[in-house]
């Protein structure tokens, strides 16, 4: 049973679904949460996954008791009924934490998909970084992306026969993604496609970043339009009000800005492919961008995922509006800087990381054999 509630678990789970449906040895059974609506029905949409249950938990404004509380009296009778083997969940949101007990309060082991993830701060990211060490505790199988992600949990005394590097799935997602090339609906992101001008794509929604921080990102973005018009700025914005409120009252009448709801995957990967400089705080798109070559900067003071900062394509610069202007200009303006940053690298998966998930699943289950473990190809 596979239990998810948000847009990056449901990217990241949907390669593992697919694999499990066309295993024989397991059956696949999905509920989702709904902690994010409109944007985690549109990945299912995408890579055709009609959920069996649907717990409908998102609410506005609702506190993160509030929809654990939910989570929890939800599951619970969906768990008793379908009494599944195990219940496989993915990284680090409060759907995670709350599946994750449910599931072993019921003595059904739990598989965690991202496993081994640390910024080694608890309080950053807010509450990602509890969530996901509290699933750990309670996780009878850990699939990590990363030999860095199992040394990780090895450092908190996980047993390391319980852990499998897998390489992240959301390799898995990409590339089966880019490989369709979505039509963009918005006519402007087709114009754009066009005119094969140079594009910084922006996102950002982190908790910790609301507020200051965030007014902070919306003031940097307004002063990039003047400094580099040549540039179009492209912000698929969060759905999340907090977000919106912040930042995109900055960039009213700016003509080298364009505003988007949320992008499917597909073309959210397609808009990816065609940028030049990446400016984020998420999690997925740092994973994303180097593979497709894309230099990212990465608007957090820490990050869990230190590979491709170590490969020198991603650069963390926290959220201080001057410095946001002046490593973007950087990089918009030095070629060399750009091209020291804009190697392809693939510190995360091979596209193969499903495959190795639903292979560990049954070593778990006793249907089945590990496979090899993801190991990524040096980087020059
Ligand atoms: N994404 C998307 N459409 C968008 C923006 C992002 O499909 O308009 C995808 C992106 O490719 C990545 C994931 O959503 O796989 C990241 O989600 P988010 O940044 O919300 O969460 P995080 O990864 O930080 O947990």
């Amino acid at each position: 049973m596979t239990i998810y509630g948000t847009r990056p678990e449901a990217i990241k789970v949907a390669p593992v679904i697919r694999a499990i449906e066309e295993s024989s040895a397991l059956d696949s059974v999905t509920v989702v949460t709904g902690q994010h609506r409109e944007m985690l029905d549109q990945v299912n949409e995408i890579f055709g996954i009609v959920p069996d249950h649907d717990l409908n938990v998102f609410a506005h404004g609702q506190t993160l008791n509030a929809l654990m509380a939910k989570v929890f009296t939800g599951l619970d009778p969906i768990l008793a009924q379908v009494a599944p083997a195990a219940v496989l969940v993915q990284g680090d949101t409060s759907t995670v934490a709350a599946a994750s007990i449910a599931a072993f309060y019921r003595n059904i082991p739990v598989v965690h998909l991202e496993a081994g993830l640390r910024s080694g701060n608890i309080q950053s990211p807010f509450p990602e970084e509890a969530n996901r060490k509290i699933t750990g505790q309670v996780t009878s199988l850990h699939l990590a992306p990363t030999s860095t992600s199992r040394a990780n949990l090895l450092r908190e005394n996980i047993d390391p026969a319980s852990i499998a590097v897998i390489g992240n799935t959301v390799i898995d997602a990409l590339l089966h993604t880019v490989a369709q090339g979505a039509p963009f609906t918005d006519p402007r992101l087709q114009d754009l496609a066009d005119a094969a001008q140079p594009v910084l794509l922006v996102t950002t929604h982190r908790r910790e970043n609301w507020g200051g921080a965030m007014e902070g990102v919306g003031r940097a973005l307004a002063r990039l339009a003047t400094a580099l018009p040549q540039y179009t700025i492209v912000l698929p914005a969060h759905r999340n009000p907090i977000v919106r409120e912040a930042v995109l009252p900055h960039l009213e009448g700016l003509t080298n800005v364009l505003v988007t709801e949320p992008l499917p995957y597909g073309e959210f990967t397609r808009l990816l492919a065609l940028s030049t400089i990446v400016l984020t705080d998420s999690g997925g798109v740092q994973e994303e961008a180097p593979s497709l070559g894309k230099p990212v900067l990465v608007m957090r003071d820490n990050t869990e995922r230190p590979e491709a900062v170590e490969a020198g394509t991603v650069r963390l610069i926290g959220t201080d509006e001057e410095r946001i202007v002046t490593e973007v200009a950087a990089l918009a303006t030095d070629p060399t800087h750009y091209e020291s940053m804009s190697r392809s690298v693939n510190p995360y998966g091979d596209g193969h990381a499903a495959e190795r998930a639903v292979a560990a699943i049954g070593t778990l289950l006793g249907t089945g054999e590990r496979l090899p473990e993801f190991t990524p190809i040096a980087t020059p």
